[in-house]
């Protein structure tokens, strides 16, 4: 299938934060049929993030994107790696319009139920639950 134009500018700037951390010590990305990661991002663990998408490039802070995390709503734990697929699909259609989205949605968050961002909430409920 032919990568929409969104995605693609979505994914090159994930391409280009992970060759910024591989001049910084990172080490060569994996690559899972479409999709590429970049593991032990020096500039994530700078900001704190464990893991983020752009498009079709995951990038995490961590050396082993296989770790379990806990869940938005604290309720269990869930692969790291399941969980940045699971925006990977959110992306299709949308490239970096999905940006657009889940803005939309981190303002309605405070008006939640749940007080999660409904595509992390989404993310996480299409990962197998570890207790
Ligand atoms: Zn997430």
């Amino acid at each position: 299938m032919l990568m929409d134009l969104g995605t693609a500018t979505a994914s090159w700037l994930g391409h280009l934060l992970g060759k910024a951390g591989q001049w910084l010590g990172a080490p060569p990305p994996d690559r899972y049929e479409r999709i590429t990661e970049y593991r032990s991002n020096p500039i994530l663990a700078r900001m704190r993030l464990s893991g983020i998408v752009f498009g079709n490039v995951v990038l995490y802070s961590v050396d082993d994107p296989a770790v379990r995390v806990p869940r938005y709503d604290r309720q269990g734990c869930i692969g790291l790696r399941e969980h940045e697929w699971a925006h990977v699909a959110q992306y299709q259609g949308w490239g970096a319009l999905f940006w657009v989205k889940y803005l939309a949605a981190e303002v309605a968050r405070p008006f939640s139920v749940s007080r999660v961002n409904r595509y992390e909430m989404q993310a996480d409920d299409s990962c197998r639950k570890w207790v």
